[in-house]
């Protein structure tokens, strides 16, 4: 095999954690190199809704605190603009919301309902049938797509390297290490390894003793026309989050998650034309006065699911020196913050501003096999059959 100079720390996956993880340690003087089968932010990273949210993680509020300075930090745009409006379509909406209002204000952020009036300069698309509407003094939205390429430019700024359609394929182990890394470009050797494959992060890890267990879901985006910008873009509701672009395009999406077996390499990256249309319609009641725009683009991503829902940002005990991180879909938002702690745990043994001890492999000791089965996470095709 071709032997190609490594990096002290290689980190398998150009998504938003491994880039943002190469950044926070390319900054800190690290080595690092990514390695990405694709290019970066060809998973999930590059085709979400941009919601910066999740307030019940531990890494949340380093999360609120660092997206507001994330353009300042890496020198290039990601158009975070801050807080989100959540509509309540119906009055049984209307009463969940008011209830997870009353959470999270128990956790200190503010939350209040708007009056019609604000509503109409807010959030002028959203028609006045809605039953009501939240102002959410907390969280956000960016762009993914200029948010990933920040990553990646900010990382390399500070000396860190980037490997493009280069498909990780195995491990080279001596005794309890793993000292490289075989791809389709050769071996790269390695002090530290991070894997941060979103969905692929079970299969890689399984590959050296210990799976993570993940269980991927397809989701899908629909984009509109422009439309006039509203004062407020980022919006969710009626089973959507999304927001307005700066251009004026509603970009939004949500469920229902339709679980797959993921193929080695494979994205689904195809959109149904069911799930879009789903999405459509829920979009036009929240929004009926965007009825008359046309859907001018759409496309599928692959979410990655633990069986708790939380991340994993932990060390295999198989192979000590290697980090496993998956974010359990809601990994965009709180990149700045994992990427942090995932640079802390790699060269401090531990993270630094909170406590992720809840994100440990461990809490899966006892997980049972089937446990896709279990909770019904299984692709209908297998789902026939059985
Ligand atoms: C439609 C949709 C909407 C979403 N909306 C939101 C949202 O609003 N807010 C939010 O916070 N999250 C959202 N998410 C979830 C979020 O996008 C993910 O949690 C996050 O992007 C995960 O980032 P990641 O870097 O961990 O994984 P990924 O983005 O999946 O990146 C993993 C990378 O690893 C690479 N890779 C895999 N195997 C190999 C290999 N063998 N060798 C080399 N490279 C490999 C892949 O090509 C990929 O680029 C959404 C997801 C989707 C699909």
């Amino acid at each position: 095999m071709n032997e190609i100079t490594g990096a002290s720390v290689v980190i398998v996956g150009g998504g938003v954690t491994g880039l943002s993880t190469a950044w926070w340690l390319a900054r800190s003087g690290v080595d690092a190199l990514v390695i990405e089968k694709d290019i970066v932010g060809w998973g999930a990273s590059g085709r979400n809704g941009g919601g910066c949210g999740h307030v019940t993680s531990p890494l949340y509020p380093e999360m609120l605190r660092l997206w507001p300075i994330m353009d300042e930090l890496l020198g290039y745009p990601t158009e975070f603009s801050a807080n989100r409006i959540h509509v309540s379509v119906t009055e049984e909406q209307l009463a969940v919301q008011n209830l997870g209002a009353a959470a999270v204000e128990r956790q200190g952020y503010r939350c209040e309902l708007l009056d019609m009036k604000q509503r109409r300069e807010l959030i002028p698309l959203v028609g006045d049938h809605v039953a009501g509407a939240h102002f959410c003094h907390f969280g956000g939205h960016s762009n993914p797509h200029r948010t990933v390429q920040a990553y990646a430019w900010a990382m390399q700024d500070h000396g860190g390297r980037l490997m493009q359609h280069c498909a990780v394929t195995g491990f080279r182990t001596e005794r309890e290490r793993v000292i490289g890394v075989e791809t389709e470009r050769g071996l790269f050797g390695c002090d530290q390894l991070v894997i941060a494959a979103g969905p692929h992060t079970g299969r890689l890890s399984a590959v050296l003793g210990q799976e993570v267990p993940v269980q991927s879901a397809r989701a899908e985006m629909i984009v509109t026309e422009p439309l006039p910008l509203m004062a407020y873009g980022g919006v969710d509701g009626n089973g959507l989050h999304g927001r307005q672009t700066l251009r004026g395009n509603l970009a939004f999406g949500g469920g229902p998650h339709e679980w797959l077996d993921l193929p080695e390499g494979g994205v689904f990256a195809n959109p149904s034309t069911p799930l879009m249309g789903h999405i459509g319609r829920r979009l036009i009641e929240m929004m009926p006065k965007a009825a008359h725009a046309r859907i001018i683009r759409s496309w599928a991503g692959v979410i990655e699911n633990t069986p708790d829902g939380r991340p994993v940002i932990d060390r295999l005990s198989t192979f000590p020196n290697v980090v496993v991180a998956t974010m359990s879909s809601v990994g965009f938002g709180l990149s700045p913050s994992s990427g942090r702690a995932i640079r802390d745990v790699v060269v401090d043994g531990t993270c630094s501003f909170a406590d992720i001890s809840s994100f440990r492999l461990a809490r899966f000791a006892r997980l049972e096999p089937d446990w896709r089965e279990l909770q019904g996470w299984v692709a209908p095709a297998k789902e026939e059959a059985a």
